[in-house]
């Protein structure tokens, strides 16, 4: 398993220290706000049940898949609602947890799907943005880390629904997805 990885880039530790940091930030702007965490199956899963451990604040949970990268690692710029959340967002303050931001095409589809709920506002957190990669004027509102141009796995992230449970991000040998 280890030896797909090329090098680590975040360790357990610095993951923990970053979502507590991100936690304390997320309880102190939401404070009376009751916010429901909608959390983006299947990679944001690991990121968003350390994270919603961190809030001090009452919040609601709700859970929405969309499917964008089908098993490769290039971005088709498709993306297709997979299940939609089971509770409504009328006039409520939402929060959106990602694992990854890339290109952007994901968060624009979830963000326009979601506005049109009319919710109070909408804001997003992702553990990592590969901001070099955006091909959308967006930028997330809580970012764990930023990461340049690799492709990565662990803490939630798949390679052909593999590495999810390794509790580091690290990046993936090119040679795992080329032969
Ligand atoms: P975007 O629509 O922003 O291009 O892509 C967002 C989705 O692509 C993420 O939610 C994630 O599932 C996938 N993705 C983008 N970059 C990576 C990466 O480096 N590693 C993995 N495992 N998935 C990625």
């Amino acid at each position: 398993m280890y030896n797909d990885l090329e090098r680590i880039l975040f360790s357990k530790e610095q993951i923990a220290t970053r979502v507590k940091e991100l936690g304390a930030q997320l309880s102190k702007d939401y404070a009376g706000k009751n916010p429901i965490f909608i959390c983006i199956l299947k990679g944001s899963v690991l990121f968003f049940s350390d994270l919603i451990k961190e809030i001090t604040v009452p919040i609601n949970l709700d859970f929405m898949a969309v499917s964008s990268y089908g098993s490769g690692t290039v971005s088709s710029g498709e993306v297709k609602m997979v299940k939609d959340l089971d509770s409504s967002i009328e006039n409520r303050h939402v929060i959106i947890v990602e694992d990854i931001v890339d290109t952007g095409h994901t968060l624009t589809y979830l963000i326009k799907n979601l506005k049109a709920r009319m919710p109070a506002s909408i804001k997003v957190c992702t553990l990592l943005d590969k901001e070099c990669r955006r091909e959308v004027d967006l930028t997330p509102d809580y970012i764990g880390f930023k990461v340049d141009n690799y492709f990565v796995v662990g803490y939630g992230l798949d390679y052909d629904e593999a590495y999810r449970h390794v509790p580091e991000v690290g990046v993936l040998k090119p040679e795992v997805y080329t032969k």
